[in-house]
């Protein structure tokens, strides 16, 4: 599903380069949830952004479905990722002057959605978060752990093949932290929605298929947790 072939990435700045991920090869099979652990600077980020295809490597080849990407255009590229990820952050990034409904809107405003077909699907997106009852909130009228549900309804509503999550829990306390892993959990159970997320939390990390650990930009261990049924 996703294969990354020998994948460096640098940044360089003024006189200072970094070798943010070296010779990376990891591939994620479908319907697998997968956490990636590391210490803070380790390329967790970096690697997730490139999976992603929001970042390109250096070097290297992001492979998706098969399909090599690395001589997309930008245009087609982020036709590809529209149709296919769905992304989820730690700060949530929902659209403050937005209604909800309208923020999980968003992703299908890019596609040919008619606006009833969108209104739909955005409300069936909150109906599986169980959200249905905040549609017409502000983000600024919602918890923390509600926001993260909303952004979750975004990630899904144009029903991705990947969800890419960077510290979904990161800023929620540990009860809600524990309600949204186990919305992504069910998720990934139910829609076999292939999930790839960095944490910094072991046991969160522990309840998905496979951990992979990162070090200096380096891949350190491959741990198979539970076997993935299809
Ligand atoms: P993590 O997510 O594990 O904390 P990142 O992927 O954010 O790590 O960063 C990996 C390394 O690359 C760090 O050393 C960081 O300082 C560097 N880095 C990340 N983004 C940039 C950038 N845009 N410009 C320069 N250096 C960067
Ligand atoms: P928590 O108890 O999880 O921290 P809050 O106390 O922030 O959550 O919110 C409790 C409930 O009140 C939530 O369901 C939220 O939707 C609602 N709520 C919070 N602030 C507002 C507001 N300004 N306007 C309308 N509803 C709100």
């Amino acid at each position: 599903m996703i294969q990354l072939k020998q994948i460096e990435k640098s940044y360089r700045t003024d006189t200072i380069e970094t070798l943010a991920l070296n010779r990376i090869n990891l591939s994620v099979f479908q319907g697998e949830f997968l956490s990636i652990m590391g210490p803070s600077g380790c390329g967790k980020s970096t690697l997730l952004n490139i999976m992603g295809l929001l970042d390109a490597p250096t070097k290297g080849e992001v492979l998706i479905d098969g399909r090599l990407t690395t001589h997309l255009s930008d245009k087609q590229l982020a036709h590809f990722r529209n149709q296919t990820i769905g992304f989820i952050f730690q700060s949530f990034h929902l659209i403050n002057d937005l209604r909800v409904l309208d923020n999980v809107e968003l992703p299908l405003l890019y596609r040919k959605v008619s606006a009833s077909e969108r209104v739909q699907l955005a409300k069936e997106a909150l109906t599986k978060v169980g959200l249905s009852n905040r549609m017409k909130h502000f983000p600024s009228q919602l918890s923390g752990g509600q926001k993260q549900r909303v952004a979750i309804a975004r990630a899904i509503v144009g029903r991705p093949q990947i969800i890419l999550a960077d510290e979904p829990t990161g800023n929620l306390d540990s009860a809600m932290g524990n309600e949204i892993m186990d919305l992504l959990l069910h998720l990934n159970a139910t829609e076999g929605t292939t999930i790839v997320m960095v944490t910094h939390d072991e046991t969160m990390a522990k309840k998905t298929h496979r951990l992979v650990r990162l070090f200096d930009g380096a891949q350190v261990n491959d741990h198979t947790l539970k076997q993935v049924y299809a």
